[in-house]
């Protein structure tokens, strides 16, 4: 789906005389994702039929596996002047109106996105985020295949951290890992998320620690930072030739259970065995139980998917155990584990007070400390 060479020059031209359709990041990201082999076989916007399917049995109509369907939605009056079998090219507002792909309209359908939100996120409140952004998208959707000639700024932003799933895989096969470990994070890595992937370590050979790229939330890392505080704990505390570091463009829809699955979908293209599903997984508020992102695995049928998920729940340092546990190991009072929320870390750093070494490890701490002097200055 990605054209290469003179193809490009040669769709770039094209896509001058055709009507722009303007994209929503969501919409932006899963374009990425498709160019780079992160929804494989998916060759572009779905059509009514799957979108039906995805919805409400997390299956195409050919059968296959698909737990959130991936959408490009129009208003009615663009919609209008658009014929099926037309070709239109889909535009980024963020980058200055970018043209990145042609889309070859194959339908044009008025999804009823109460059924989308309630089949996919199990609500159909507005107060959740991914809810919000299905109910306020256009009114129609545009399904059909997509050739894309421009992936924008990422590549070469994001560099070597951009791995494409062609690369990670045959990556893992120079290293010999026969079983991989994908880790998602959009966090620098403290002790607790350590500790998650040595326990996944246990069980396969090679950890891919994955993070998301993108649009930052307030508070959030920029990738650089993390990646630095990553790369520093990965040479001081794990085992040599263990661990890769690469992340992906992905707009988080907090969809909590189904998301989980979507994320193992894409690391079964990474070529990833296993994937660390963690209590409340891709969940927001309390939309979710905690352990709904692990059950609903056991609920697929068999084939559906080969990324199987290593279910963990929350993870720190307990005084009384003297030493790492988790919520199902450790009996203790929250007093004695030591656990810091996002907030907090930032309020120490901000502050350039101490954080305690059973939190995070001081050579994290540092990349991180050496970031909130930056930003005083
Ligand atoms: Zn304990």
């Amino acid at each position: 789906m990605l054209a290469l060479g003179s193809e490009r020059a040669t769709l770039k031209d094209k896509a001058d005389t055709l009507i722009q359709v303007t994209m929503t990041n969501r919409e932006k990201y899963d374009l990425l994702l498709m160019a780079m082999g992160a929804y494989t076989p998916l060759d572009g916007f779905v059509g009514e039929a799957d979108w039906k399917g995805s919805c409400k049995n997390m299956r195409f109509e050919n059968g296959l596996f698909w737990p959130i369907p991936i959408t490009l939605s129009v208003t009615k009056e663009l919609a209008a002047r658009i014929s099926i079998g037309d070709e239109v090219v889909l535009v980024d507002p963020e980058e200055d109106n970018l043209p990145m792909a042609i889309l070859t309209v194959a339908e044009k359908y008025c999804p009823d996105c109460e059924f989308e939100c309630r089949h996919v996120f199990g609500t159909t409140e507005e107060d959740h985020p991914g809810v919000h952004r299905v109910i306020n998208q256009e009114s129609v959707n545009l399904g059909g295949q997509l050739m894309v000639f421009d992936e924008g700024g990422f590549p070469n932003v994001f560099k070597d951290l951009y791995l494409r799933p062609m690369e990670s895989r045959d990556l893992f096969q120079e290293l010999g890992w026969s079983e991989v470990t994908a880790f998602q994070t959009r966090n620098p890595m403290h002790r607790s998320h350590e500790h998650l992937v040595k326990t996944a370590m246990d069980i396969t050979q090679g950890v891919l620690i994955h993070q998301v790229l993108g649009e930052l939330k307030p508070g959030d890392f920029p990738a650089e930072v993390r990646t630095k505080a990553i790369d520093l704990l990965v040479k001081n505390y794990f085992p040599k030739n263990t661990v890769i570091q690469a992340g992906y463009p992905i707009e988080m829809r907090y969809a909590g259970p189904r998301e989980a699955l979507l994320h193992a979908l894409i690391r079964q293209n990474y070529g990833c065995s296993h994937l660390i599903v963690g209590r409340d997984h891709a969940g927001v508020s309390d939309y979710y139980g905690p352990y709904e992102a692990h059950d609903i695995f056991d609920t697929l049928w068999d084939g559906a998917l080969l990324t199987q998920p290593i279910k963990l729940d929350v993870t720190f340092y307990c005084t009384k155990c003297d030493g790492m546990a988790s919520a199902r190991t450790c009996p203790h009072e929250p007093e004695v584990q030591i656990q810091i929320s996002g907030t907090r870390l930032r309020e120490l750093l901000s502050q350039g007070e101490d954080i305690p070494s059973e939190f995070s490890r001081p050579e994290v701490v540092s990349v991180l400390r050496e970031y909130y002097e930056k930003l005083k200055t």
